[in-house]
């Protein structure tokens, strides 16, 4: 989704937030909460730059013994990653994957388990990640967000080190795979949730 670019500069921009959106007063650095954070010194206003993790959710997408990886836009031609998206308002992480699934390569998918929460702090997002069970069908990606996707079976799946890989890892560890991390040497890029 485009929309997905869009938020990714919000996040980009509140870090670097000079003036209080809600009074446009020049934000100072405060003690709140145990860190130092941007805040509105005015008392009537109370703005603070609380740096909340943005909610995503990822999947790990399963069918006939192979995982569905895909690629989205500006990245390198050898990075892979995990379907992800972000959370609508009032849905649920379970939800919201299932969707993504179907938005982003056109399958649908039914939720076999829930792997855990994954923090991504390069990015401020903390990542659900879930196994899913992808039905049979032709995959269709969608153009705005994605340029190619593979299907890799599941010994040879690697994992890396950041965004969605420790949840790749945990998951192949849990079938008694240790594969090396992949080695993702290119840092030029914009890195997205799926890194
Ligand atoms: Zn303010």
């Amino acid at each position: 989704m485009a929309i997905q670019k869009i938020r990714k500069n919000i996040f980009m921009s509140q870090a670097s937030y000079k003036y209080c959106p809600s009074c446009q007063t020049k934000l100072t650095d405060q003690s709140l909460g145990g860190l130092i954070r941007k805040a509105c010194p005015l008392e009537s206003c109370g703005f603070v730059y609380w740096g909340n993790p943005t909610p995503v959710v990822a999947g790990i997408v399963e069918r006939a013994g192979q995982v569905i990886l895909v690629q989205s836009h500006g990245w390198p031609k050898d990075w892979y990653g995990l379907v992800t998206g972000f959370l609508e308002m009032n849905e649920k992480p379970e939800n919201a994957i299932v969707r993504e699934v179907q938005e982003e390569i056109g399958i649908k998918a039914n939720v076999t388990s829930y792997l855990g929460a994954y923090p991504f702090n390069q990015m401020g997002q903390i990542i659900f990640a879930f196994h899913l069970t992808g039905e049979a069908g032709k995959i269709t990606l969608c153009d705005e967000e994605l340029t190619s996707y593979k299907e890799v079976a599941i010994e040879k799946l690697r994992p890396w080190e950041r965004g969605t890989g420790p949840a790749v890892k945990e998951w192949l560890a849990s079938r008694n795979l240790y594969p090396p991390n992949i080695e993702r040497t290119s840092t030029s890029v914009i890195e997205t949730a799926n890194n």
